[in-house]
């Protein structure tokens, strides 16, 4: 049994190999802000089962004890590192985030208000939605170990030049 995923650009994967621990989602405002979102959702691993498959990520030393690790070339936030022995990878970078249920709530105490009605909101999508969706085109590594891929800066379309024509 093993989980691959990575960043959002594909410059950083990796691989988990065997079971996960618990998984949750931490509320504390520094998870709200590393991940600039309601929460993080993060699962625990031990140290010896992650292997970086693709790349190296950047951290950032959030506290004296707590360092977060993210994408350079993306921003993608990836890891919660308190441990020697043990990390937390962010769910929703493995590319199949929906086998990674979280079973706790930690810091409830300063969730985000809305956070918790996110579900009860009314549907928004509409006929432009479908029609932006089908004209993007994107540039997000797909949800699978790829043999090469391009980072964002080699993948940038060069915008033709003016016809030099003699
Ligand atoms: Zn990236
Ligand atoms: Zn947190």
């Amino acid at each position: 049994m093993s989980f691959a995923g990575g960043c959002q650009c594909g410059a950083v994967r990796f691989r988990v190999a065997g079971e996960l621990g618990r998984a949750s989602v931490c509320h504390c405002r520094m998870c709200q802000k590393a991940f600039a979102a309601p929460y993080g959702a993060l699962v625990t691993v031990r140290s010896e089962q992650l292997v970086w498959t693709r790349g190296e990520r950047g951290r950032f030393q959030s506290s004296n004890k707590v360092s977060r690790g993210f994408c350079r070339e993306c921003g993608t936030p990836l890891t919660f590192e308190w441990d020697e022995a043990k990390i937390d990878l962010a769910i929703c970078a493995f590319d199949a985030p929906a086998e990674i249920a979280p079973v706790v709530q930690l810091r409830a105490a300063s969730a985000v208000p809305w956070a918790t009605h996110v579900s009860d909101l009314p549907a928004g999508d509409s006929a432009a939605s479908a029609a932006h969706d089908a004209a993007v085109v994107s540039r997000q590594h797909p949800d699978r170990d790829t043999v090469e891929w391009s980072t964002p800066d080699d993948v940038i379309p060069v915008a033709p030049t003016e016809d030099r024509d003699p």
